[in-house]
């Protein structure tokens, strides 16, 4: 489904350049969940961003069932692919009510049913229609990720980058917002590529986990592994007994 390959992120020039993701390469399969652990800084939310094309100093190939991307973010890849962030804040306009905010890229791609789609965005992700008429700081921080996460499913993407999705969250809240991103995952047979520094969310909701350092890929691990503790590599055993 998804075929990322030799991506290379550099930011600044010269003496100041910093190679922050260096030949990385990866599959994942359609409906899987993958997973990015490292410590801040090792380039995860870096890696997000070049395949979803936010930001462009970037070199390498991404396709989507063997299609190559393009170099900008078009129509065709936010149909394709949609990303969540840590701090729901930061994707939700303060000054746009819930409706508009969701309203907004169906409006942009002309779908029809705009409002049936709003509601029954609401209604997946465990909102009522009532808050429709809210403003983002009205509303809880977990409701607000559950906005966000419809936001990013109203175009009905196949793959959903998420990064960090829940680590703003406090730990009951936390579950919740898992849950909610696994029952979506399994109805509608999405595609995660999923960051986050916490080992154990990782190894809920994925099967294979990539670890980063410095940029590289230095081990991929199945799940199974990651519990059992058998990796290969002194610096994922690290990462493991820190956590
Ligand atoms: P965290 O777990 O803290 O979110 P991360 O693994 O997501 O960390 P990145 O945000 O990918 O790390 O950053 C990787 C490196 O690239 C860091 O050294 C960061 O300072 C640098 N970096 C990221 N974005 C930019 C940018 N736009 N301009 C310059 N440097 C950047
Ligand atoms: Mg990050």
């Amino acid at each position: 489904m998804i075929e990322v390959q030799n991506l290379n992120v550099t930011f600044g020039q010269g003496r100041t350049e910093l190679h922050a993701v260096r030949d990385v390469s990866f599959d994942i399969a359609r409906g899987e969940s993958f997973g990015l652990v490292g410590e801040s800084g090792s380039g995860k939310s870096t890696v997000l961003r070049a395949i979803s094309r936010l930001s462009g100093n970037w070199t390498g190939t991404v396709r989507i069932d063997g299609a190559e991307l393009g170099r900008r973010r078009d129509r065709t890849t936010a149909r394709q692919m949609q990303m969540v962030f840590q701090d729901p804040y930061g994707s939700l306009h303060p000054r746009h009510t819930i409706n508009d905010i969701l309203m907004e890229p169906l409006e942009i791609h002309r779908m029809d049913r705009r409002g049936a789609r709003v509601l029954q965005a609401l209604d997946e992700v465990g909102l009522g229609i009532e808050m429709r008429f809210r403003y983002p700081y009205q509303i809880s921080g977990g409701q607000r990720q559950r906005i966000a996460i419809a936001r990013a499913l109203i175009l009905e993407p196949e793959i959903l980058l998420l990064d960090e999705p829940t680590s703003a969250l406090d730990v009951s809240v936390q579950a919740e917002i898992l849950n909610l991103l696994k029952t979506l995952q399994r109805e509608r047979g999405l595609t995660y590529l999923m960051v986050s520094h916490n080992l154990a969310v990782v190894a809920h909701m994925c099967e294979r986990v990539a670890v980063m350092n410095r940029g590289q890929f230095i081990e991929e691990l199945t799940t199974a592994q990651l519990r059992s503790g058998t990796p290969t590599q002194d610096y994922t055993r690290q990462l493991l007994s820190a956590s």
